[in-house]
């Protein structure tokens, strides 16, 4: 069982969230991995950089990963990018880059959360948590599929959001809801916002659209009693709800088959 993304998850969603840590583990040991915050160049993402600094949410990422192999220090960075709306992991530096502009992106989609959201206790205030967990998350996969060597069937993009939509769906029912509902808002504003052109679909990643239902399916795959009523308030139709199940399974085999191995030895070999 992938015990260390599950957990890690947890901590980070609800660290995001500003609930209390007291009697987590912290971890003095160094690992390859290296956190960096830049002061952002715009003034605009100041409280965004002193969010993600008082939290520590890169921290616990770092430290649930502690212990794992690396063959070059990997490092995960917050920083300004004179405008460019962007995350991404770079293999020739390997380096993880979330730029405060995306993030802004991120809250500025947020700004109307739908009646749905509400209901998921989601406001434009909190709602930046679960898309934050899982671009990292979604970056995190790219990097350990580079470093670990691990084989990919299908496009990497897609790959990458099946590893954070599963690591997602791990954190319990309650949590795992409202991540997946803020992440699916996110989906949804980006699909209205932009509608596709022709070009966009050459682009590596899935239209937003796509990457919306994708998650929709895979959630409702994972729990159909939790996100059952997707499929009954027409968000995720009904002729791709039958095939979620299974959809699911792959996404469950070939994570557990390739890449929780890798975070089990972190675990044994961390703490
Ligand atoms: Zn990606």
């Amino acid at each position: 069982m992938p015990e260390s993304f599950s957990r890690l998850g947890s901590w980070v969603f609800l660290a995001a969230l500003g609930v209390s840590l007291t009697g987590y583990p912290a971890s003095a040991r160094q690992n390859g991995v290296r956190i960096v915050y830049d002061p952002p160049k715009n003034s605009a993402h100041e409280a965004i950089h002193r969010t993600l600094h008082e939290k520590r949410i890169l921290e616990r990422i770092r430290d649930e990963l502690d212990g794992l192999r690396l063959p070059r220090v990997l490092t995960i960075k917050t920083t300004g990018c004179d405008g460019e709306v962007d995350a991404a992991y770079e293999a020739s530096d390997t380096t993880i880059t979330i730029c405060y502009e995306y993030l802004a992106y991120i809250q500025e989609l947020g700004r109307d959360i739908p009646p749905a959201g509400v209901r998921e206790g989601l406001t434009p205030a909190n709602y930046i948590a679960g898309p934050f967990l899982e671009v990292v998350l979604h970056e995190l996969a790219h990097a350990i599929f580079d470093l670990k060597k691990i084989p990919i069937l299908g496009r990497e993009e897609d790959a990458a959001d099946q590893v954070a939509a599963y690591t997602l769906l791990r954190l319990g029912k309650g949590e795992a809801r409202r991540v997946i509902a803020s992440v699916a808002v996110m989906y949804a504003s980006e699909a209205r916002e932009a509608p596709p052109e022709l070009k966009s679909f050459a682009n590596e990643h899935s239209l937003p659209a796509q990457r919306f239902y994708n998650l929709l399916c895979i959630s409702y795959g994972a729990d159909r009693q939790t996100f059952g009523d997707l499929v009954e308030k027409g968000y995720l139709p009904a002729e791709r709800a039958a095939l979620c199940e299974e959809e699911y399974r792959q996404v469950k085999y070939a994570f557990e088959r390739l890449v929780a191995p890798h975070l089990k030895e972190a675990k044994k070999a961390g703490r």
